[in-house]
C-alpha cells in the first residue's frame, strides 16, 4: 500500500523556535524521505521515523528540494550512518549540496552580513558561521527536468525556481497532494513566499508559488508551516 508520513521536527535558531515538515514517501520497494532537516538534526529524524514505526535504516533515498542548511543539514550525516541510502537532487541544486559550488546562500549570507547594522552582526555572524557547517554530501542521481519518479504510486518533479536557481516541488498524483519544499510556506495558514529577505529571484519565486496554488491538487504539504488543504 503507498501512502505518505508528514514528520514533525522541532527546530529551533537562536530564540527562534520553529517546526518542519519532512515527509516520507512510502510503497511496497522504497521509502524516501524528502528533505533531510538542519545541521545537527539526524537523531530527531531518526525519533521521528521511529515514531511512524519507520526504520531509518529502510529509508531507500532522500530527495532534497534544494540546497539550504534546513533541507540539507542532516543528509551527509544520515548518508555516513545509513550508507545504502541514495540521495537525490535538481541538476541545478547538485554541485552546491556536493560542495562543487559554493553555497549560493552562504555567498548571499556574507554580502549580507556587510550591510548589517551592528545590532545584527551577532545574528549575521552565527548564520554565516552556521551555513559554513553544513556538511555536504555527493549526490547519487540527478533530477533532470520535471521527470516523473516511480515513487508512492508516481512523483512529479516540478520545477520552482525562485528561493533558489534549482529549486523542486514534488506532486504525488495518486494522492492529489503537493510538496512545495520552500518554493511556498505557511504563516498562520496562509501562503507567503519563504523567507522573501533571502529569496535569489523574486519574480521567479512568485511565479513558483502561483504555479504550486493554481495547481488542482486537494492539499499543498510546506516545509515551514505544514498543510494548506
Ligand atoms: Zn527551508
Amino acid at each position: 500500500m503507498n501512502k505518505y508520513i508528514i514528520l514533525e521536527i522541532d527546530m529551533s535558531f537562536g530564540d527562534k523556535s520553529d517546526k518542519i515538515y519532512p515527509v516520507v514517501l512510502w510503497d511496497e520497494t522504497n521509502c524516501v524521505l524528502v528533505d533531510c532537516g538542519y545541521v545537527g538534526s539526524l537523531p530527531k529524524i531518526e525519533e521521528a521515523l521511529l515514531y511512524n514505526q519507520i526504520l531509518p535504516e529502510t529509508v531507500t533515498h532522500i530527495i532534497i528540494t534544494h540546497q539550504d542548511h534546513d533541507h540539507v543539514g542532516a543528509a551527509a550525516a544520515y548518508k555516513n550512518k545509513y550508507p545504502n541510502v541514495k540521495i537525490l537532487a535538481s541538476e541545478e541544486e547538485a554541485p552546491y549540496i556536493s560542495g562543487a559550488r559554493r553555497s549560493l546562500r552562504l555567498d548571499q549570507a556574507e554580502e549580507l552580513k556587510k550591510v548589517l547594522p551592528e545590532n545584527m552582526q551577532e545574528f549575521g555572524k552565527a548564520f554565516c558561521k552556521l551555513l559554513r557547517s553544513v556538511e555536504q554530501v555527493p549526490v547519487d542521481q540527478l533530477l533532470c527536468g520535471e521527470e516523473l519518479l516511480p515513487f508512492c504510486g508516481g512523483c512529479q518533479v516540478i520545477s520552482t525556481p525562485g528561493h533558489t536557481p534549482g529549486h523542486i516541488s514534488l506532486y504525488l498524483s495518486e494522492f492529489n497532494v503537493i510538496l512545495s519544499g520552500d518554493a511556498m510556506a505557511l504563516e498562520n495558514g496562509t501562503p507567503v513566499i519563504a523567507n522573501p529577505q533571502f529569496t535569489l529571484d523574486m519574480e521567479k519565486a512568485k511565479a513558483s508559488m502561483e504555479r504550486l496554488l493554481a495547481h488542482p491538487a486537494d492539499k499543498i504539504i510546506c516545509y515551514h508551516g505544514g498543510i494548506l488543504e
